[in-house]
């Protein structure tokens, strides 16, 4: 198979100090050889690494030292030729070596175009390649981990299995109805088709259960902070992003309505939404009552709540209270620097298990304390990182919803006793909603959309 030549930068996770020049397609590892001085690539094996130098061949300058992977078609992500040219001194080093590689007529690669290749030439499905897209973008470790997982296929796996008893709950209704004289063939019953149908029913109930976990660790986990005006929680927000370095800070636009810091407490990503409709509830629980701000703070995964220990409890907190009843949320009473005023046996008593923790901002006191509550609130009850399959992917997720659907149609079709003939059209909706997650039925347009989101050099 010929195909052109493209090359991208593309580092590795977590080593900083190293980025590669990547390329791919039937040139890849003869281009190289030209400008290598070393061992001879063209005669090196497949999954090889050579030490050597790039040279610069219109100058015969040698541009940089470099430990270059050669990998031949077919055993390689793209199922191409893929040299990757280890570069050590930096963003300029490697720059220079990609600049020599294009002046040999190689192309610059588009935006994931690496990855689509992959998916082309049938190396990987669609939702593994989602995953890489994910894994690009994903702002923390444990977000990382989870991408990882989900390309090691564990999902296409999962899927794969469920539409493969679906399809054979299919062909048994094909079967009894094309050769009713195949008497072997047991008769697929209404009772046989429902059960099927609700164990398939069920692991897609349980990937969606799940699928919020996999959103909380790739978006951050929706954190709100919430008190009477001057308990500290802007001091509180500015104390997160100080102590935690900062992921990503996104001001968008120029109305500045909504700031969205990201902060990682102890592998727990956090979103703070600081808006004029979350962060200062005092306003909304005055303005529109506390089942409306309740709706409000039902959007956030997590409620940070301040109270002043330098002053009693008002109405306004036990509004609060009564706003957050049934919601993940932390107590801080802060100011502890200042003189109690604070019925804590009361505040204990309201918060019902839920932490309470004591800190004085400005005396920088208590916030190892807060960041641990943070993580065991997360951490804590069922989520569990090693051993779980993730979907962590708004398409994703969609699907599986109208895999879910249809089933439930089928189900009704069935409690009806509906011919199974009529039955069957939604069970092959289910399973064609599926093959869309794995890119069994998805059209090119989609998939061309999919992948010119991806970053170069994947
Ligand atoms: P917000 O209105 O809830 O956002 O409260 P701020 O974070 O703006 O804080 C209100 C005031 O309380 C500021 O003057 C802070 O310096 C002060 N403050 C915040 N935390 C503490 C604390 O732990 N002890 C004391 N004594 N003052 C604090
Ligand atoms: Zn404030």
């Amino acid at each position: 198979m010929e195909t052109d030549t493209i090359t991208a930068i593309s580092t590795p996770m977590g080593e900083g100090a190293i980025s590669i020049v990547r390329l791919s397609g039937s040139e890849a590892i003869r281009v190289t050889a030209n400008l290598f001085q070393g061992t001879n690539l063209l005669e090196a094996d497949s999954h090889t690494i050579h030490y050597g130098k790039i040279i610069d061949p219109q100058t015969n300058d040698v541009a940089e030292e470099v430990m270059v992977t050669i990998m031949r078609a077919p055993k390689t992500f793209t199922r191409e030729n893929i040299v990757e040219i280890n570069c050590h001194g930096g963003m300029v080093a490697v720059n220079r070596v990609l600049e020599i590689v294009l002046e040999q007529g190689v192309r610059i690669a588009e935006p994931g175009e690496f990855t689509k290749r992959a998916f082309l030439h049938g190396r990987i499905d669609l939702s593994q390649a989602e995953a890489v897209m994910d894994l690009i973008r994903s702002k923390t470790d444990k977000a990382m981990s989870v991408a990882l997982k989900q390309m090691d296929g564990r999902l296409s796996e999962l899927i794969g299995r469920l539409r493969q008893e679906l399809l054979e709950t299919v062909a048994h209704v094909e079967v009894n109805i094309d050769y009713p004289e195949y008497d072997d063939v047991e008769e697929m019953s209404h009772e046989m088709m429902r059960k099927k149908s609700k164990e398939v029913h069920a692991e897609i109930e349980h990937l969606l259960e799940v699928a919020k976990q996999g959103k909380i660790l790739r978006e951050g986990l929706s954190t709100a902070i919430i008190g009477r005006p001057n308990v500290g929680k802007s001091s509180l927000m500015n104390t997160l992003v100080q102590e935690n370095k900062a992921i990503v800070t996104e001001v968008p636009g120029t109305t500045r309505d909504v700031i969205e810091e990201y902060v990682n407490v102890r592998g727990v990503p956090l979103r703070l939404v600081d808006t004029a409709g979350i962060r200062e509830t005092e306003d909304i629980v005055e303005k529109i009552g506390v089942d409306r701000s309740r709706q409000v703070l039902k959007e956030s995964d997590l409620i940070l709540f301040i109270l002043n220990y330098n002053d009693e409890l008002t109405d306004e907190d036990e509004k609060l209270f009564e706003a957050v009843q049934g919601l993940d949320y932390i107590i801080l009473v802060n100011k502890t620097d200042l003189e109690q005023k604070l019925d804590m046996e009361r505040v204990r008593a309201l918060a019902d298990g839920k932490p309470v923790i004591s800190a004085s901002l400005i005396k920088e006191e208590g916030i190892d304390e807060l960041e641990s509550a943070i993580a065991d609130t997360f951490f804590s009850g069922d989520i569990d990182t090693g051993d779980m399959t993730y979907v962590s992917n708004i398409r994703h997720i969609q699907l599986l919803k109208q895999a879910k659907q249809a089933l439930e149609d089928a189900v009704a079709s069935l409690e009806m006793e509906m011919p199974l003939d009529i039955v069957q059209i939604d069970v092959t909706r289910t399973w064609e909603f599926l093959g869309e997650i794995i890119g069994d039925t998805a059209s090119d347009s989609l998939i061309d959309q999919l992948f010119s989101q991806f970053c170069l050099g994947k």
